[in-house]
């Protein structure tokens, strides 16, 4: 039987005041201002320490980038693509689009922006959750195939195959949390963190220069599994619990393996990644989550450009060496052992 999970939405906690060291009263270290969001479906946080201005500035870089990036928006241009099978893109789009085009093809097409119809057949992004026919799943699994998105980057122009459709959903909340620190960091501010629905981005360190502290959610219920201290560094997690259907007892979740169609089963339920770019730690993070545990430890040993934090079925974290000293377990966590990936 399959365990329940309960329905979180928010993956990470800012454990902000937690732990962090004595030291002298930073010049800097003024009242953050802060905002919430809801854009793309998500909630997004903003912990800035700068103008109150930024926060408005960043709630309409975020509404541009959902105008031009959503799939189920009729005057966005990924729509406009699906629908008319080409079209021309703006230089956002065509920047997420070449590097999410490159994530597909290092992860192996384990990471597959053309996943879309199979993904919507499932009921996710429509809200009309069922088990999709073998049938049907088999004749939209043909037309999945990321290698035959005909981008031209010089003209910004897509071409996508008869019955194709794609979607960003899975590498846009970290582009977007990318842009925004780039606005920030334009506006000459040097702390500041990002919640964006379980992408946590932060910018430099905490106003007294330590690090952030970033709660890593428990995967298999409330609380949290594990803390991790950050600086400049984008955390990212993909799990099976955060947009999930039941139907006779299965559960069903969102991240869909593209050699099956059908949502991933690797033995992975959740994977958190982290690194300086976001748009590479949310590519990953869906990524790796399909590959599972001993495909992705391979992806890290060949990749080395990130650090992950894997949690199995079974109950087991394993974490990459470059964490060892940045990682610790919760108080509250049900799990008390942590395994070592190192380089071999
Ligand atoms: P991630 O692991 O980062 O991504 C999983 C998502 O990627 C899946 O939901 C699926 O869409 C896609 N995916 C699944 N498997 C693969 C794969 N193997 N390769 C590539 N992609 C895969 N949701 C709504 O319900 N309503 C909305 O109005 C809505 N608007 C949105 C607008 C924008 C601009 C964006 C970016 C998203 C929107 N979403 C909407 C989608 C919602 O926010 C997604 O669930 C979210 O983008 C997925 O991110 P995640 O962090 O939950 O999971
Ligand atoms: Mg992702």
């Amino acid at each position: 039987m399959k365990r329940a999970f309960a329905p979180l939405l928010l993956l990470t906690l800012l454990l902000t005041s937690c732990g962090s060291q004595a030291g002298p009263e930073p010049v800097s270290a003024t009242e953050p201002v802060t905002g919430t969001v809801f854009a793309m479906d998500t909630v997004m946080d903003f912990t800035i320490y700068g103008e109150e201005t930024l926060l408005a500035a960043a709630e309409s870089r975020i509404h541009a980038l959902e105008a031009k990036l959503s799939v189920t928006e009729e005057s966005s241009e990924i729509y406009a693509i699906n629908h008319n099978g080409s079209g021309h893109v703006s230089a956002d789009t065509a920047d997420l689009l070449d590097q999410a085009l490159a994530l597909c093809g290092q992860t192996g097409g384990a990471l597959d922006l053309s996943i879309y119809p199979v993904v919507r057949a499932w009921g996710f992004t429509t809200g009309d959750y069922g088990v999709p026919e073998t049938e049907e799943l088999a004749e939209l699994l043909a037309h999945v195939d990321y290698t035959k998105i005909d981008f031209d980057r010089k003209q910004s122009a897509v071409t996508l195959p008869p019955d194709m459709e794609i979607d960003l959903g899975s590498v846009a909340k970290g582009y977007t949390g990318d842009q925004i620190l780039s606005l920030l960091r334009e506006a000459d501010v040097t702390s500041a963190l990002l919640n964006l629905g379980g992408n946590v981005q932060a910018l430099g360190s905490k106003p007294d220069g330590s690090p952030w502290r970033i709660g890593v959610q428990n995967p298999l219920g409330d609380g949290y599994i594990g803390v991790l201290e950050v600086t400049d560094q984008a955390v990212i997690t993909s799990g099976g619990y955060e947009r999930y259907f039941v139907e006779d007892g299965e559960t069903y979740w969102h991240i869909i393996d593209p050699a099956t169609g059908a949502p991933t089963h690797s033995g992975l339920i959740s994977v958190t990644i982290i690194g300086g770019s976001g748009l590479m730690c949310d590519g990953l993070s869906t990524a790796l989550f399909v590959m599972g545990l001993e495909d992705a430890a391979q992806f890290w040993r060949e990749t080395g450009n990130f650090e992950a934090v894997f949690v199995t079925e079974d109950g087991q974290i394993t974490i990459t060496e470059g964490l060892t000293d940045r990682f610790s377990l919760a108080d509250e966590s049900p799990f008390d052992e942590v395994a070592v990936l190192y380089q071999e």
